[in-house]
């Protein structure tokens, strides 16, 4: 059985599909919100000051690619779109501190101009598109139910494993009550305007990211001391200052999304199976689920068949200590 039907459990239940595994998934997003909708779903290989590679970019960016367009193919629907992402210099003293340090700080993924540095292989994921085709999917299938998961339930011991892909809502699980987690609520506008470019993300404190016909997203927030579904007055606010920033002062707004991302303290996600109990977890993906995901489904399910390990930074195994506690 798999719990939950957001982005981790979703692109598990393909990877099981593939390799021809049963499982069923029980989701309710009724009871428990569902947190990948509010996603930007943007990927990006690039992070930070330095401009350096995410972990393992080279490895998790080559299964990103064909993975989604697998998907598109799978799902026979449009939500996987590549797009330059453009990062300009915050200031001159910014853009000298970095030209200076070119020769180290380059990779693979960077474009250097004059005002800012264009990073390739980014893009982005319409979220909700995939899971809404994929739930069509796996309804046509017979597999997928609209159910809560609750410890005890008679009907979830005819499985022989359950993989709890519970987003935030793993945190109240106690079967987890070891793991850290450290959720990060978030906020996003979406905003109709023709004062921004429609052909690139633009990423300077924040994001605006064009999704067609004159939308945008602009994000995101972060706070890490309320975890409710509702927009709060601050967040718009500070999304509104980010507008400003990016010069875009003509604009309708058409939507407010919420989220809670399913961060770790150790910025790590957990994968895998309980040292114990023939339950697992897929979670703990934070902020960039959309690029983390696909690679550890695959290592995940390798794993399950006994294939490969997970890789060790990601897996459960590193708390095996705290399990028995
Ligand atoms: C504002 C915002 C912007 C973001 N932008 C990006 C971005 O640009 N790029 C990126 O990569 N990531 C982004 N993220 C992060 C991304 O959304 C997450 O990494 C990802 O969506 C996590 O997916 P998940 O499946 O783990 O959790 P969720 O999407 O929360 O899914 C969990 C599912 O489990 C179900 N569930 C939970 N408990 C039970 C139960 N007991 N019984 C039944 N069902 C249950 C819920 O109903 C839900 O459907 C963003 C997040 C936010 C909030």
């Amino acid at each position: 059985m798999i719990v939950g039907h957001g982005l981790a459990g979703t692109i598990l239940a393909h990877h099981l599909h593939q390799e021809n595994i049963e499982f069923q998934i029980w989701d309710s997003s009724s009871t428990h919100f569902t947190s990948s909708n509010a996603a930007g779903g943007i990927f990006n290989p690039v992070t930070g000051r330095k401009l350096e590679p995410t972990w393992l970019a080279n490895e998790i960016f080559t299964y990103l690619f064909p993975f989604y367009q697998t998907m598109e193919k799978k799902l026979n629907a449009s939500f996987f779109f590549p797009m330059p992402l453009f990062r300009p210099f915050a200031n001159v003293e910014m853009a000298d501190w970095l030209n200076a340090r070119r020769a180290d700080i380059d990779n693979e993924f960077l474009d250097w101009k004059s005002d800012g540095v264009w990073v390739n292989q980014a893009g982005w994921v319409d979220v909700p598109l995939l899971l809404s085709s994929s739930q069509l999917f796996f309804r046509d299938l017979g597999v997928f139910f609209e159910k809560e998961f609750v410890a005890g339930q008679a009907d979830s011991a005819n499985f022989s494993h359950i993989i709890f892909c519970e987003g935030f809502h793993g945190m109240t699980n106690p079967l987890w009550s070891c793991l850290n987690f450290l959720p990060a609520k978030g906020e996003i506008l979406k905003i109709k305007t023709v004062q921004a470019d429609p052909f690139f993300i633009l990423n300077k404190n924040g994001f605006l990211l064009p999704i067609g016909q004159d939308l945008f997203k602009v994000g995101a927030t972060y706070r890490w001391d309320e975890f409710g579904p509702e927009p709060t007055a601050s967040a718009n606010e500070e999304l509104k200052d980010k507008l400003a920033q990016f010069k875009v002062n003509d604009y309708i707004e058409t939507g407010k999304l919420v989220g809670i991302r399913p961060a770790t303290q150790d910025r790590r996600p957990f994968v895998g199976m309980h040292p114990e109990k023939p339950v697992g977890i897929f979670n703990g993906f934070g902020s960039k689920g959309v690029s983390l995901i696909p690679y550890f489904a695959n290592e995940f399910v390798s794993e399950l068949q006994g294939k490969k390990m997970v890789h060790p930074d990601a897996s459960i195994r590193r708390f095996n200590q705290l399990f028995s506690i």
